[in-house]
C-alpha cells in the first residue's frame, strides 16, 4: 500500500460529468474525447506507474483554438485541469486527477518551422525529443538535450520538466536550449514568451515556465536551439574497483578542467543488468563504471582521451576501453540508456529515484544508501549523471508483496534526505511531480513555498492546472495575498490597495 494522499474529488464536478463531456466533444470533434473506462485506462498513470487514477475525461485537442476554448471553459467553471504530454514522467506529474480533465498534448507532433541561419527548430509540444533532432540530422544538426526517454518524450514535457539527459554535463538542460514558447493560459489566453533571439525582454517567464510542471499554463509551440554535430565524438570505458574511486575520477576530470560531452556512472547491479538486456560490452569483474564522451575537433578530442585515461589510471581503474568506431560509441552508449528497462528485467518494479548532491560528496551518499539498503531490506542499483552529480538510484522492490511498495517509499525518501543534508537538492531532472511533493518541506521553508505559490496564484489564482503535483498543501489564493497589519499600521501605506 502506498501512503500517497491526493485532494479529495469534487462531487460538484463529478455530478456535471456526463455534460463537462458533452462540452468537450462541441470543443473538440471527432475522435479527440475519451470517456469509456476501458479507453481511458492507457492514460491512468505515467512513467511512475507505482500510482494509478482514472481522469474524469481524456481530451485531446488538434488546435491551440481548442486548447484555448478548453481552458477558458474549465477556468470559468472550476474544473481541474491536468496536461499531459507522452506519459513518461518519473515523478507522477502527469498523473491524472479523477475529478479533472486529462489535457492530452500528443496530436500536436508537427515541426512547424527549420531555420538554419538563427540554429532553431519550432515545434509543436507533442514531438518527440527524438523528432527534433531526426528533422535537421540530415544537415549535420541535432537537438543536446537527451533524456533516455527520447524516443517518446515529448518537448512539451521536456519544458514542463526542465529534463536533461547524458549531454547535459556540457550542453545544458532543456532550459539552457529552449529560445521561445507559446502557452495558454487557464482563462484561453495564448501568450508568447521569447521567440528566436537570446533573451527575452522584461522578467524572464520563460525561465520561470521552465521546469514549471504543469502548474502555469499549457505550452502549445516551442522554440529551441540546434547545434551542429561535433567533429568527432568518442567514448571511454573505464572500470573501478569502487565507486568511491569512480567518483574521485569524476572529480579529477572536472577539477582538470575537461567538460566531456557526457560522463555518466553505473554500479555493479546496472551495469550487469544493462550487459544482459543489449550486451554493450560492459566489464563484469568490476564495482563501478564510468562512461566518458569527449566530443570536438579529432586533435582535440584524442588529446582529451590521453589526459582521462591518465587520471583514471591514478584513480585506479582496472578496465579502459577506447571507442574506435560510430557503431561502437553508439554500443556503449546503449547500455546506459537501457539501463532503466533493463533493470525492469531483473525486478517486478523499481521506484527511480532523482537527487543531486555536490559531486564531492558522492562517496558519503554511496556509503549511506548501502546503509539505507541494509534498513529496508530492498536491493538498490545506481545510474549517475555524474558529470553533474545528478543521482539516478532505482529501487527494487515487488509491488505484490505486502508492504514493499511503502517500504520503497521510504527509502526513496530517505535517500532524498540524504542528498538534501550534503547540500544537494531533491530533484535534478525529474520534477517533483506527486512523488517528491511531501518532501519539498525537507528543502524549502515554509516561507519559501508560501512565495513559490504567490507565483503560482498569479498565473492560476484557483489551482485549477495540476492540484496536488508540487506542493505538499495548497491555499487559497486570496489568503495568500493577506496584508500584515502591525498596531494598526499598514506596511507601505503609500502603496494603492483595492
Ligand atoms: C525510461 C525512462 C527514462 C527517462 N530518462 C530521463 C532522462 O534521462 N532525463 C530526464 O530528464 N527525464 C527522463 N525521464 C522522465 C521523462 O521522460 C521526462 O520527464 C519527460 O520530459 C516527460 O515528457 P512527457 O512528454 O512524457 O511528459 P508527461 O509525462 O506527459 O508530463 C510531464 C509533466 O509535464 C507536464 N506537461 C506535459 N506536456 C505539457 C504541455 N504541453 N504544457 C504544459 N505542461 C505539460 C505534465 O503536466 C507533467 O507535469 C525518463 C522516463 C522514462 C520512462
Amino acid at each position: 500500500m502506498s501512503g500517497l494522499k491526493m485532494p479529495l474529488p469534487d462531487a460538484a464536478t463529478l455530478a456535471r460529468r456526463a455534460e463537462i463531456v458533452a462540452d468537450m466533444r462541441i470543443i473538440v470533434p471527432g475522435e479527440g474525447v475519451v470517456d469509456a473506462e476501458n479507453a481511458m485506462r492507457v492514460f491512468e498513470t505515467d512513467g511512475l506507474t507505482a500510482y494509478r487514477q482514472l481522469p474524469m475525461v481524456v481530451v485531446l485537442p488538434e488546435t491551440v483554438t481548442q486548447v484555448s476554448r478548453i481552458l477558458k471553459y474549465c477556468g470559468e467553471r472550476n474544473i481541474k485541469v491536468v496536461p499531459r504530454g507522452a506519459g513518461t514522467s518519473l515523478s507522477g506529474g502527469a498523473l491524472p486527477l479523477a475529478d479533472a480533465v486529462l489535457l492530452v498534448m500528443s496530436r500536436f507532433n508537427r515541426i512547424l518551422d527549420i531555420d538554419y541561419a538563427n540554429r532553431t527548430v519550432t515545434a509543436q509540444p507533442g514531438v518527440t525529443n527524438l523528432g527534433i533532432t531526426h528533422a535537421v540530422e540530415q544537415d549535420g544538426f541535432y537537438y543536446a538535450p537527451d533524456p533516455s526517454s527520447q524516443i517518446a518524450c515529448s518537448i512539451g514535457g521536456n519544458i514542463a520538466e526542465n529534463s536533461g539527459g547524458v549531454h547535459s554535463l556540457k550542453y545544458g538542460l532543456t532550459a539552457s536550449n529552449v529560445l521561445g514558447i507559446e502557452m495558454v493560459l487557464i482563462s484561453g489566453e495564448v501568450v508568447r514568451l521569447g521567440g528566436k533571439h537570446l533573451d527575452a525582454e522584461g522578467y524572464d517567464l520563460l525561465g520561470l515556465m521552465t521546469g514549471s510542471e504543469g502548474l502555469l499554463g499549457v505550452v502549445t509551440e516551442v522554440t529551441v536551439r540546434i547545434l551542429k554535430k561535433p567533429e568527432t565524438a568518442r567514448a571511454v570505458l573505464l572500470g573501478f574497483a569502487s565507486s568511491e574511486e569512480a567518483g574521485q575520477c569524476v572529480a579529477d576530470i572536472i577539477g582538470a578542467g575537461i567538460i566531456p560531452g557526457g560522463m555518466e556512472m553505473m554500479d555493479r547491479p546496472a551495469i550487469h543488468a544493462a550487459e544482459d538486456f543489449v550486451q554493450a560490452g560492459y566489464p563484469l569483474d568490476v564495482e563501478a563504471l564510468l562512461i566518458v564522451e569527449l566530443d570536438g575537433p579529432a586533435a582535440e578530442v584524442d588529446h582529451l582521451i590521453g589526459e582521462v585515461e591518465a587520471i583514471a589510471k591514478r584513480n585506479g581503474s582496472t578496465t579502459c576501453q577506447i571507442s574506435t568506431s560510430e557503431a561502437e560509441r553508439m554500443n556503449f552508449w546503449a547500455g546506459r540508456k537501457a539501463a532503466f528497462p533493463a533493470v525492469g528485467r531483473i525486478s517486478p518494479d523499481y521506484l527511480c529515484m532523482d537527487g543531486t548532491i555536490p559531486r564531492k560528496e558522492l562517496p558519503k551518499v554511496l556509503a549511506g544508501m548501502r546503509e539505507l539498503s541494509e534498513k529496508y531490506g530492498l536491493r538498490v542499483a545506481n545510474v549517475f549523471h555524474a558529470g553533474d552529480g545528478n543521482l539516478h538510484p532505482l529501487i527494487l522492490y515487488d509491488a505484490n508483496k505486502d508492504d514493499e511498495l511503502a517500504r520503497a517509499e521510504a527509502f526513496g525518501a530517505d535517500i532524498l534526505r540524504l542528498c538534501v543534508k550534503v547540500g544537494g537538492v531533491l530533484t535534478g531532472e525529474h520534477g517533483v511531480g506527486v512523488e517528491k511533493r511531501d518532501l519539498m518541506p525537507e528543502m524549502f521553508t515554509e516561507e519559501d513555498l508560501n512565495q513559490q505559490i504567490r507565483v503560482k496564484c498569479a498565473f492560476d489564482p484557483d489551482h485549477l492546472f495540476n492540484p496536488g503535483k508540487v506542493f505538499p498543501q495548497l491555499h487559497r489564493c486570496a489568503e495568500m495575498g493577506r496584508m500584515h497589519v502591525h498596531r494598526g499600521q499598514v506596511a507601505f501605506p503609500d502603496i494603492p490597495r483595492f
